[in-house]
């Protein structure tokens, strides 16, 4: 499962079969775009993305993609 988040051309996917939960991402946005529920990480709040790319090399499990990034 490989959710999608979009917003103003912004395109985030989240591979769910790696994640692994650890919040890697959650903490390295400076954002607030992540939450994690049941354990996977989701990004509810895309909107606010600025595009800094810190999630795509802070995630230790390589599982998400960014189209900016
Ligand atoms: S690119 Fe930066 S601002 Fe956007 S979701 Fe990732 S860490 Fe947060």
């Amino acid at each position: 499962m490989c959710p999608k988040y979009e917003a103003d051309g912004k395109v985030l996917e989240i591979d769910h079969d790696k994640c692994d939960g650890d919040s890697a991402c959650a903490d390295a946005c400076p954002s607030n775009v992540f939450e994690l529920v049941n354990g996977k990480s989701t990004a509810p709040n895309i909107a606010e993305c600025t595009e800094c790319c810190a999630c795509v090399s802070g995630c230790p499990k390589e599982a998400i993609k960014h189209s900016s990034c």
